[in-house]
């Protein structure tokens, strides 16, 4: 159920489509069998188009490219924009186009599971379509999920978006350089965020002047 809320503040519950959620964890326990079968970690990163995932993936490729074999999936309706980004980092890289589908799901990712060879990869890279909302309700088998938030998104978008936090174990702070000219504070962001859930780990970073990677690839990997 959700509930419709018209211009003079009327109140009215409908009707949502009820997705098969159940079917999605048990899709993704088992892809999580079968990377735990290999030695495979996999990392997912969200958040909505334009925060910086591909950016943010990116940058921790170079980090990470010369300690770990990396294959990165990435996630969207059209193009292979993210894909050539990411081949040029010198590391592998599979694009899903999901045409209208606005999030990735394990069944999805099952399929690209068994192309791969898993025995030659330490960790995987997903890039989950840009899409703030729906995203997190569909878990692919990953063993950490990131959300990629950014300060062009403004000031409260973790306020209005608490059922999202409310899962995020780990949430990036992105273009942190943008935040004057944004008018964002970004204490007051970072202290809405651990408001929602007290535990995620908050990491504020530029890909552009490239601030706060370090710190936030020492705390993904490794994978414990
Ligand atoms: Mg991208
Ligand atoms: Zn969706």
């Amino acid at each position: 159920m959700g509930t419709f809320i018209d211009g003079r503040g009327n109140f009215k519950e409908i009707e949502l489509k009820q997705d098969l959620l159940q079917d999605h964890w048990t899709l993704a326990a088992a892809n999580r069998r079968r990377l735990d079968r290999f030695g495979v970690k996999m990392i997912e990163f969200m958040g909505s188009v334009g925060t910086g995932k591909t950016s943010l993936i990116q940058q921790l490729v170079h980090r990470l490219k010369n300690d770990y074999s990396i294959t990165v999936i990435n996630g969207d309706l059209a193009t292979t924009i993210d894909q050539e980004r990411i081949l040029a980092c010198g590391v592998d890289a599979l694009q899903i186009n999901t045409g209208k589908e606005c999030h990735l799901d394990a069944a999805t990712l099952k399929g690209v599971l068994e192309r791969l060879d898993l025995e030659q990869t330490d960790l995987i890279l997903v890039e989950n379509v840009g899409n703030l909302i729906c995203p997190v309700d569909f878990p692919l088998g990953a063993h950490r999920r990131l959300l990629v938030i950014s300060v062009t998104e403004g000031p409260y978008v973790a306020l209005k978006h608490p059922t999202v936090f409310m899962e995020m174990e780990y949430v990036a702070v992105n273009k942190i350089d943008l935040a004057p000219v944004m008018d964002v504070d970004l204490t007051a962001l970072v202290r809405d965020i651990m408001a929602i859930r007290p535990a995620t780990r908050v990491f504020p970073v530029s890909c552009k002047e490239q601030k706060g990677i370090g710190e936030l690839a020492a705390a993904l990997v490794p994978v414990q």
